[in-house]
């Protein structure tokens, strides 16, 4: 065995052992019962440590040391360039994670496994001074954690780079004001249309099980291999991997709100086709990974918003939606439910935002996680901060921390630094739908026939199959020949807005 096939190999046991911890997180947030949280904390902690130790032990060490400079990670002379790509990636990932001490991973995992226990809690109870002795420790470990790694140019871009390689909080903030400048004023114009969207036609009565159905029928419609993945209900909707072939989604419906449950399992489902899409011959190496969780989140916004809240897919989808629901839906044209489901309106809940106002969410997070982890802004006044920016970026006020500071489970896993990725998911998408649109030139056409797989199998070939033999920034390079700036999502925005507003 070559020693690339040998580090493979290694690679592929912690693959499973990673894959060991995933399952046992899909557990607890679906059917654990309450009472085997500590016990499940502990199991979190052994894997996830064990999973460590087999990374950053000999096993992996040892052929890695033949393959590339462990110190300065270059690769060794005779590789291809593929080769090269590939150690230099396996070397990133063994650097990180050796940078840590073991006992420092373990108490991570068992630490944010009971947080997310008690977050879950206190949001529940609207309690912040429940969770706020756990987020404080949380953040106490995240400042050890950038202490191991290396600041980079800010402590917060350390942990920016755990998401989103290559990315700096320089960039983001340079793409956020782009955004910002013409963002703001479209999102004042629409407050100030005279165009009623109908929004209530989405907040009539809406079976839950018929939802269910509707759901699971556009995610088999979008190529989701239900033999390699299944549906679960859960308070918050994830997509969570154990394999290529074995890919679970969650979502969570609700009777008065229509396009939270659908919008969520379309979301999900654009997240588990980008890892069934993975190619399974490369499973556990950086070639059979998703690129970074900003290309992640452009796939399942991509379905979610540029697809399923356009005319095309509701051309298919609407007459079927109304047999579903006869009773809501039978009089009500397809104009005016596209005009529905596209209601723009500042509200308390990221989750449930539209797309205009979504990155404004996006932005105030942004702000906050800098404050807390450049200028150790105290975690007590996490909740005044929220909702005065809430109040500026929105112009709407908490009503409790609930619906504020604690809506959220990202501070909990120790998400510090995943916020902005859901913003550049949204910059992404847009110039990889138009290349899409270049090579499936009737791709418009398919969809309003409810051929989903066209685009699914573009995905594949150009993004999901690609793993990380390129950067976020190469990839959107390769597709549309120009670095990610805004334009294209804020043109798309604003084309899309003042028509559906008049403005
Ligand atoms: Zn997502």
């Amino acid at each position: 065995m070559s020693i690339l096939e040998q580090l493979k190999k290694e690679l592929r046991v912690v693959a499973n052992l990673q894959g060991t911890v995933a399952l046992m997180h899909w557990d607890q947030e679906t059917y654990m019962p309450p009472g085997g949280g500590s016990a499940r904390a502990e199991q979190l902690a052994l894997i996830e440590s064990l999973a460590h130790e087999r990374l950053v032990g000999d096993s992996v060490r040892g052929p890695l040391s033949e393959l590339v400079d462990l110190e300065t990670g270059t690769p060794a002379a005779g590789l291809s360039d593929e080769e090269q790509r590939l150690v230099a990636e396996i070397w990133r990932d063994y650097h990180r994670a050796a940078a840590l001490p073991n006992e420092f991973v373990r108490e991570m995992a068992q630490t944010t496994s009971e947080a997310q226990q008690v977050w879950a809690e206190s949001r529940q109870q609207n309690d912040f001074g429940k969770f706020a002795p756990y987020l404080e420790k949380i953040v106490r470990l995240k400042y050890r954690e950038i202490d191991y790694l290396g600041k980079k140019e800010t402590p917060y871009d350390t942990l920016l780079d755990g998401f989103e390689p290559g990315m700096t909080s320089a960039e983001i903030t340079r793409l956020f004001d782009e955004m910002k400048e013409r963002l703001v004023p479209l999102v004042q114009k629409i407050a100030a249309s005279e165009v009623d969207t109908h929004a209530e036609i989405i907040q009539r009565d809406y079976d839950l099980e018929k939802q269910w159905q509707f759901g699971m029928a556009v995610l088999e419609d979008m190529g989701y291999d239900l033999q390699c993945g299944r549906q679960d209900e859960s308070a918050h909707p994830f997509t969570i991997n154990f394999h290529p072939t074995d890919v679970r989604i969650t979502t969570r419906l609700e009777r008065n709100n229509l396009m939270a449950g659908l919008s969520s399992t379309i979301h999900e489902g654009g997240h588990a086709l980008y890892e069934q899409g993975l190619d399974p011959e490369w499973f556990g190496t950086p070639f059979g990974q998703p690129i970074s969780y900003g290309i992640h989140e452009s796939q399942s916004r991509l379905w979610e918003n540029l697809i399923a809240l356009d005319k095309p897919f509701w051309q298919y989808y609407y007459p079927r939606l109304q047999a579903l629901f006869p009773e809501n839906l039978e009089l009500v044209p397809i104009e005016v439910f596209y005009h529905a489901i596209n209601t723009v309106k500042p509200s308390l809940i990221r989750v449930d935002a539209d797309e205009a106002t979504y990155n404004l969410h996006i932005m105030l997070r942004f702000e906050i996680e800098k404050m807390v982890i450049n200028d150790r802004l105290p975690v007590r006044e996490l909740p005044s901060i929220w909702n005065d920016r809430m109040e500026s970026y929105l112009g709407i006020r908490p009503d409790s921390d609930a619906n504020g500071v604690l809506q959220d489970v990202h501070w909990s896993f120790g998400g510090f630094g995943y916020f902005p990725t859901y913003a550049l998911g949204n910059l992404y998408n847009v110039p990889i739908l138009e290349r899409a649109k270049k090579d499936i030139t009737d791709l418009d056409d398919q969809i309003a026939d409810g051929k989903l797989t066209v685009l699914r199998d573009w995905l594949r070939e150009h993004v999901h199959a690609v793993g990380r033999r390129k950067t976020a920034s190469e990839l959107i390079e390769d597709l549309t020949g120009q670095p990610l700036t805004a334009r294209p999502f804020m043109d798309y925005l604003e084309a899309k807005y003042t028509e559906l507003y008049a403005l």
